[in-house]
């Protein structure tokens, strides 16, 4: 068994476990394949769409590059959309102090008269001192304010004729209010009567021309009104206006770009910072200039998977340092990939690429392992039941085993004997001729060994058929009481020839008027009892003690139960052998005692009081005696009918004892 036991551990449970451990594994690492495989192919379309974004990108900042519109900013303002110093101070312009002086009291003593509505005078304070001032700047001021003081006087002529000198001569930096006065002089030309056909022509074409020169320094929206009123429908003009109010957007979007970001991505449009140098930058000392593009960005589509664009810097900085390699918010089903302005450029945003189709596959690595798994458990627990199977199978063949050599040793001996002796009594019978008391005397020996040799059949048989024992137990109520006398009649017989004093307890005497005592049923075979308690007694009796042996049969009713024991002071049972010597063919050695016996008869019993829904239990103390008890289950209704009056049904006293196989005083049990 122990190696039937160990060429099971090694060559077939160590093998399977090693096996199962391995396919365990080899779960875990294709689980961990799929994982990779989902985080590779997310990453290369992540890289992939980086690098056509990428393209579009340079091919917008090249656009940029080349586009005249742009802006200027410093330390995070905007500057505007010309470097151009303001226009200077009226001291830096006026050759002299004695003009500057003039120059004031015109305008001061002009700007009086206007304002007390007397454009005449005006008109004279304007033009007083005129021919003495030199400096075109202030020249074309005064003009300008000489020119509209006659329009307001009504000098129509006079009026236009000044201010068309302004619109020819004036400097740039001639302005009134921060406007150049030769476009206004220009706007107010336009806005008067007397203007018409070529004429206007003419001035709208020499305004186009001044408002071109000056555009860089205006702002937005104040060329955007005068482009209205000079060129109304100028195409160039609004593409302009158009170009400027993207960037303007963009870098809304972005003010990053205006301090120090080198390009950002905003919208679609793609900004563009570079410093500008110093010589040309003059007063506007580290200033950028800012330059827009739009940018026509590629679908964003990654081969099935869903994808989008972050920008911003910071987007683009979280996801990775490096193109290519996995950012820290990569899972298996998202990557994210940087893109970058050029291939040393600055990273004005990222792209993020996402499986959408990720915990379905998930889903499906897992369930995939979990199959898997419960494939090699199975396995293994079929090993394992296996292997249970196996070791109940060698068991049950050594139980046998054993069985085989105890009945061998038990049965040829209990055969021997008896064959012997009817040989030699029949031999006697046969040649010596004996008298007749003799003879009767050898046929009661002959009778008895014969007897002995059936039960040992009969035991044998029952052995043989489990099924057999109690094949035909006929169960109906049962007296005890009478079937206790039964079987004591006979034990007694054997007992007195033993010399062993036996003796009834709680069972009435028969034909007792059974006042006092109650009458005790069950529902039983009576055959199977007298057989089990004649087994008992036998027992007793053969397992007795040397000196002063004792037996006694008693009856006792207890709450549903009938018990009856029989109670020796013999050679008791040891404590382990105590459940044992119900097991068939067991036999308790003993040192000094040579009782023959099949080791059928207790086995047999136990069958059949468990048969009869009852068991028999047994106390016993080494060298003090023993009890062997039977339970049988009672019938209340039957009982009190017995105990009514005397002629009530139930087995009547006198009756003999109904002829059983087991319960036969003498010979009756190996
Ligand atoms: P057998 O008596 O033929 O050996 P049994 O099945 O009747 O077989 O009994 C089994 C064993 O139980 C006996 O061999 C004996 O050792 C032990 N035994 C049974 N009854 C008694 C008893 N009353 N006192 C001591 N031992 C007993």
């Amino acid at each position: 068994m122990a190696r039937a036991v160990i060429a099971y551990l090694l060559l077939v449970l160590a093998p399977s476990a090693v096996l199962a451990g391995l396919a365990f594994r080899a779960a875990g690492w294709d689980r961990e394949r799929g994982l990779e495989e989902l985080a590779a192919r997310a990453r290369n379309e992540a890289e992939a769409l980086a690098r056509r974004v990428e393209a579009a990108l340079g091919d917008a900042a090249r656009r940029a590059r080349e586009d005249p519109v742009s802006g200027y900013a410093q330390d995070g303002r905007w500057l505007g959309w010309s470097l151009d110093p303001p226009p200077p101070d009226d001291e830096a312009v006026a050759s002299s102090a004695e003009e500057l002086r003039l120059f004031r009291l015109s305008l001061r003593g002009g700007e009086s008269y206007e304002a007390l509505g007397d454009p005449a005078r005006a008109l004279d304070a304007f033009s007083f001192y005129l021919a003495r001032i030199r400096s075109p700047v202030l020249r074309a001021r005064l003009t300008f304010a000489a020119g509209r003081a006659a329009l307001a006087a009504g000098s129509e002529a006079l009026g236009r004729a000044l201010l068309e000198r302004v619109l020819g001569e004036a400097p740039p930096e001639a302005c009134e209010d921060g406007l150049p006065v030769g476009l206004l002089a220009a706007l107010r030309l336009l806005e008067g009567p007397a203007a018409g056909g070529g004429e206007q022509g003419r001035l709208r074409a020499e305004a186009r021309e001044r408002l071109a020169a000056w555009a860089p320094r205006l702002e937005t929206g104040l060329l955007e009104r005068l482009g209205r009123s000079i060129a109304p429908g100028d195409r160039e003009l609004a593409e302009l206006i158009a170009r400027r109010r993207a960037l303007e957007a963009a870098a809304a979007l972005r003010p990053e770009v205006l301090a120090s970001a080198p390009a950002a991505l905003a919208g679609d449009a793609l900004l563009l910072a570079e410093p500008v140098p110093e010589g040309l930058a003059g007063p506007a000392r580290g200033a950028r200039s800012i330059r827009c593009a739009r940018v026509a960005l590629p679908p964003l589509e990654a081969g099935g998977l869903a994808a989008r664009l972050e920008p911003g810097p910071a987007a683009a900085e979280a996801s990775t340092g490096r193109a290519g390699s996995p950012g820290p918010e990569d899972s298996p089903g998202r990557a994210a990939c940087p893109v970058r302005l050029g291939p040393e450029g600055p990273a004005v945003a990222r792209v993020l690429v996402e499986d959408p189709a990720f915990a379905a596959q998930l889903e499906a690595l897992d369930r995939r392992r979990a199959l898997l798994a419960s494939l090699v458990g199975l396995l293994l627990l079929g090993t394992l039941a296996g292997g249970a199977a196996l070791a109940a199978y060698l068991a049950r063949e050594r139980a046998l085993g054993r069985l085989r050599v105890r009945l061998l040793a038990n049965v040829s001996h209990e055969i021997k004997t008896p064959v012997t002796a009817i040989r030699m009594l029949s031999e006697v019978l046969a040649h010596d001729a004996p008298d007749a008391a003799k003879a009767s005397r050898y046929a009661r020996l002959l009778a008895a060994e014969s007897g002995r040799l059936s039960q040992l059949v009969e035991n044998l048989l029952d052995l043989s058929r489990p099924a057999r024992a109690g094949e035909a137990l006929a169960l109906e109520p049962v007296d005890l009481a009478a079937v206790a006398r039964r079987v004591a009649e006979g034990a007694a017989a054997i007992a007195r020839e033993e010399g062993v004093a036996f003796r009834l307890e709680g069972v009435p005497p028969e034909g007792g008027d059974g006042s006092a005592v109650e009458a005790v049923v069950a529902v039983a075979d009576p055959a199977a009892v007298e057989r089990i308690l004649s087994n008992l007694l036998d027992n007793a009796i053969k397992y007795r003690r040397a000196e002063g042996p004792e037996v006694v049969l008693s009856l006792a009713a207890g709450p549903g139960e009938a018990r009856i024991a029989v109670r020796d002071n013999g050679v008791g049972i040891p404590r382990r052998d105590r459940e044992r010597v119900f097991e068939e063919l067991y036999r308790v050695r003993y040192d000094d005692y040579a009782v023959k016996g099949s080791g059928l008869g207790l086995a047999i019993a136990r069958r059949l009081a468990r048969k009869l829904g009852g068991d028999i239990e047994l106390e016993s103390r080494e060298g003090e005696g023993s009890t062997f008890t039977l339970r049988l289950p009672r019938e209340a209704r039957r009982e009190a009918a017995l105990e009514a009056p005397p002629e009530a049904p139930g087995e009547a006293p006198g009756e003999p004892p109904r002829p059983t196989g087991a319960a036969r005083g003498e010979g009756g049990s190996p």
